[in-house]
């Protein structure tokens, strides 16, 4: 056989996998996944009763429009259905709406550290990552950001609350940010984990799409509607954004199933939106013990927290699995981890607590 490879693009060279968040050990004393900022929570009954019902017809292609998910989102926001988009998750979204903007010569612009797919889905597109480094305070640098964009800018996100810090960007900088913007540069507001907000000076995006052509909102069901594993986000902007991610979409890239848990869930809001609440207040309950440890910690608004450990992350990661949680070690820098069940926080807050003491 020939040594020979089929030629790839060579810059595929120096991009990496994404990582996805550890699982949890099998076998182990204890083991619970705090890596992923996934719900801790089971499916609700009915969207499972939804799900085992849809999963009768899969040998069929699912509706690549996604009808009845466009119409329910579209009540649900009150927007035109010609202004969203769904995706193979919102990662699937970001990807599409990369590709839809921005290529080789192009920049791409977003804060860093920040969510890890976008380095990745902006290299792969060919286009040019301009990465503006968060401030002290771990939260965006929007006027440093404003200060990067170029001639060749397409896209810039705006990650809010911003994974992996759950530090949040307030209404008044923002439009005076996307005041600054030229307004043939699309600006995402990446709001995986919106529904997690509490404090008021955080914008809804669709509110501030309604009158900005250029912003376009990304969401997603992985979240707060505990659909992650069924892979199904979505984007909503004016027409003609919206109708380029239509374009950009891997055909059929939604299943019938993602499609008929995100209604259900759609309209079991209430009780999802009541888990919502129970994970914020365990969220108040692991910042405070934290901080009684002594530990700095950025006011989060999303479901999970970010310690800054610099050249101790990895050994504090592992000290946290050996006590039975497996969180996100991103080395030198520092390490996030989901709001999770009670008894998960607990193992987590024993061992920060553990942790700290021997420093
Ligand atoms: N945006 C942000 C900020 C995220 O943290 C994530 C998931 N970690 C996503 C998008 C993608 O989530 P999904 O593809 O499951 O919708």
């Amino acid at each position: 056989m020939s040594e020979t490879s089929p030629k790839l693009r060579a810059e595929l060279e120096g991009i990496p996998t994404y990582k996805p968040g550890k699982p949890a050990a099998a076998g182990g004393p204890v083991a619970y996944k705090l890596s992923s900022n996934e719900n801790p929570y089971p499916p609700l009954p009915g969207v499972m009763e939804t799900v085992t019902a849809a999963a009768s017809s899969f040998n069929r292609y699912p509706d690549m429009a996604c009808t009845g998910l466009m119409n329910e989102l579209a009540e649900r926001f009150g927007v035109p259905v010609g202004h969203l988009a769904t995706g193979t998750g919102s990662v699937g979204v970001a990807q599409q709406l990369i590709q839809a903007t921005a290529g080789p010569g192009d920049e791409v612009i977003y804060a860093w550290r920040s969510f890890e797919a976008y380095p990745i889905i902006t290299r792969i597109s060919g286009a040019t990552p301009v990465q503006v480094p968060l401030t002290d305070g771990e939260v965006h640098d929007l006027d440093a950001m404003a200060a990067a964009i170029t001639d060749r800018t397409r896209l810039i996100f705006v990650c809010n609350p911003n994974n992996p810090t759950g530090t949040v960007v307030r209404r008044e900088e923002l439009e005076r940010f996307l005041d600054r913007v030229p307004q043939d540069v699309l600006v995402v507001l990446d709001e995986a984990y919106r529904e997690f907000i509490r404090d008021p000076e955080v914008p809804d995006g669709v509110e501030i799409y309604r009158n900005r052509p250029n912003v376009c909102v990304l969401r997603t069901f992985s979240k707060a509607y505990g659909l992650a594993g069924l892979r199904v986000g979505f984007a909503i902007a004016h027409e003609p954004v919206a109708a380029a991610l239509r374009k950009t979409a891997v055909p059929f890239g939604v299943s019938q199933l993602a499609q008929e848990a995100a209604i259900a869930s759609l309209r079991a809001e209430d009780a999802l939106i009541g888990r919502v609440g129970s994970l914020v207040g365990e969220r108040t309950r692991v910042v405070d013990a934290l901080r009684a440890q002594g530990w700095t910690v950025p006011e989060t608004q999303a479901n999970f927290v970010w310690l800054r450990l610099g050249e101790r992350t990895v050994d504090f990661a592992e000290a946290c699995e050996r006590a039975g949680v497996v969180v996100r070690p991103f080395a030198g820098e520092g390490v996030r981890v989901t709001v999770g069940e009670d008894e998960a926080n607990d193992i987590f807050l024993k061992a920060a607590e553990a942790f700290r003491t021997q420093l």
